[in-house]
């Protein structure tokens, strides 16, 4: 039986390294959709397209071929942008691209495609309320702006990345705010999602949290 775990939450909430966890525990598919829009971004970066003009925008979905990897790696157009998609530029930008509803449709499309047949693990923003209705567990993780910014400014520090604290959470309460107020599938918990504040919980706790949650749903015991 395949099943899906939708993580939905803000900016830099952990979402993606539990889900990573979650995923490499369990035997399961992770899909980390953010990335997705973030190589996008960086496309458009790339090709000097002003990420808030939609028509430009547009006009480069039929053109674009995303891949993502089981080892983590994301492509665009067969190019390695694993680690450029994570630049405070892309970071500065994604949030106007997700807004725009032909590049949610396009992406949209693109993860459902991705699940079938697997049990997965997909993080976003949208994964609950607009991708995956239908998945059988929805966790929504939420954590106070300064403590994720605070987690961000550590991780980029040891991955040897720029930014500095205070730019790191101006950036995160810009995209919160754009995230959540945009007209089409905006950030927003599913009815049926169980929130976790993870503000005060370590990685192993977060993740011994969402195990407890599976196992709940799926009435049995889960490594
Ligand atoms: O998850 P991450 O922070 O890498 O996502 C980058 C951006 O992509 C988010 O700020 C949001 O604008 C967008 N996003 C989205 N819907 C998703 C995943 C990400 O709008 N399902």
């Amino acid at each position: 039986m395949s099943f899906s775990v939708a993580i939905d939450g803000p900016a830099a909430s952990g979402k993606s390294t539990i889900a990573k966890e979650l995923a490499n525990g369990m035997g399961l598919v992770h899909i980390d959709t953010g990335a997705m829009y973030r190589a996008i971004t960086y496309l458009c970066l790339k090709r000097g397209i002003d990420c808030q003009n939609i028509p430009q925008v547009n006009a480069l979905l039929p053109e674009i071929n995303i891949e993502l990897t089981l080892d983590e790696k994301v492509f665009i157009n067969g190019e390695d942008v694993t680690t450029a998609i994570r630049s405070s530029e892309v970071s500065d930008n994604v949030s106007y691209i997700a807004a725009i509803k032909e590049v949610r449709l396009f992406l949209v499309d693109l993860q459902r495609e991705m699940t079938k047949n697997l049990s997965i693990v997909m993080d976003g923003r949208d994964i609950g309320t607009y991708v995956l209705p239908q998945a059988e567990i929805k966790i929504f993780m939420i954590a106070s702006v300064e403590k994720r910014a605070m987690r961000r400014y550590l991780e980029n520090q040891k991955m040897g990345r720029t930014g500095n604290y205070e730019e790191i959470l101006s950036n995160l309460k810009k995209r919160d705010y754009i995230d959540s107020h945009r007209d089409f599938a905006p950030l927003k918990p599913a009815e049926d999602s169980i929130i976790l504040d993870t503000s005060d919980l370590s990685i192993p706790e977060v993740v011994t949290a969402c195990k407890k949650i599976i196992s709940n749903k799926l009435g049995k015991e889960i490594v």
